[in-house]
């Protein structure tokens, strides 16, 4: 069986049903360090683009990937450990994977770089891009997203007004809300201009779900989501939980499997049980393996149980 250093799931994604993810960049490379983050704090902040895993490794594992499992998966998403826009090759990755499958390819990415024209220009031969824009004003942005000096709400929305403007394919535009953070009602109306200029196809409204990188954030309620889905009109949806089952990776490493999928976000048993395609019985006993072995731990959020690898 082979194993990929890059290529991580198929994992349930409950924007692109069976998602393998790609990662570009090492673990915690990002632009910003936000509150909610589900991978942990940012260790390198940063804005420079480089070639942080070789283009040709990557293309070999998914040309690899495909190999074996081809149908498997609904979309390749280039996300990961950071921000993917930092490789500074991406659009190769990109042209190289539609050149060797027509799995639509996805680019979950923060935005904050779509100011720039090469940034906006690489992304362009992708299928779905799927940003995120948390807050408008200065002092919110700052508050949630922590981004790295330089960077600005105002600069990371014009981006994505100009990116709309040459870009064919859909913009799904996710917002994060955080209690108390991102969700006064002056904000929410400034969202709304701001959504008006951008015009993305999709508006994914968010809350936190998963075990955040700060623990004292914590999500609105179903009626409080409602409610703001309301204020920003029939594009907006409510991520509905993932409810698709995957094949099975039975016959891969159960457990190493199990550990690669929770290095890159805590994950309940019911995510991973759907995700993997395997019942929760089946993988229970594996996941008591790996916190006997003191490599993930279980964290309490909210009324669920999450599953985290030890890094
Ligand atoms: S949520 Fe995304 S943008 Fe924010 S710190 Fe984590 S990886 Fe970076």
């Amino acid at each position: 069986m082979k194993r990929y250093q890059h290529l991580y799931g198929p994992v349930p994604s409950r924007r692109l049903g069976r998602s393998l993810g790609i990662d570009l960049v090492p673990h915690k490379i990002c632009t910003y360090d936000c509150i909610y983050c589900q991978i942990g704090k940012t260790t390198d902040k940063t804005l420079l683009r480089k070639e942080y895993v070789p283009v040709s490794k990557i293309l070999e594992e998914v040309k690899a990937f495909l190999s074996e499992g081809k149908g498997l998966v609904d979309y390749l998403s280039l996300s990961g450990s950071g921000e993917p826009t930092l490789h500074s090759r991406i659009g190769e990755v990109i042209k190289g994977i539609k050149g060797i499958t027509s799995v639509p390819v996805a680019v979950i990415t923060n935005g904050s770089l779509l100011y720039e024209e090469e940034v906006r220009k690489d992304l362009l031969s992708a299928d779905v891009v799927l940003p995120s824009m948390d807050a408008v004003s200065a002092e919110v942005f700052q508050k949630i997203n922590r981004p790295i000096p330089g960077l600005s709400a105002a600069k990371t929305i014009e981006g994505l007004i100009e990116f709309r403007r040459t870009f064919s394919g859909q913009i799904w535009l996710e917002i994060l809300f955080c209690k108390g953070v991102n969700d006064a009602p002056s904000e929410l109306m400034k969202m709304k201009e701001a959504l008006d200029r951008i015009k993305p196809d999709l508006i994914h409204l968010n809350t936190v779900v998963r075990p955040p990188s700060e623990k004292r954030t914590t999500p609105l309620t179903q009626e409080e989501m409602e409610a703001i889905r309301t204020l920003l009109g029939e594009k907006a949806f409510i991520i509905s939980e993932f409810d698709r089952h995957m094949e099975s990776v039975r016959e891969q490493d159960l457990k190493e499997e199990i550990l690669r999928i929770l290095k890159r976000r805590p994950l309940s048993l019911t995510d991973l049980s759907r995700g993997m395609g395997i019942p929760q019985g089946e993988l229970e006993q594996e996941i008591g393996f790996l916190v006997s072995e003191g490599k993930i731990r279980k964290r309490l959020f909210g009324d669920s149980v999450y599953y985290e690898a030890i890094i």
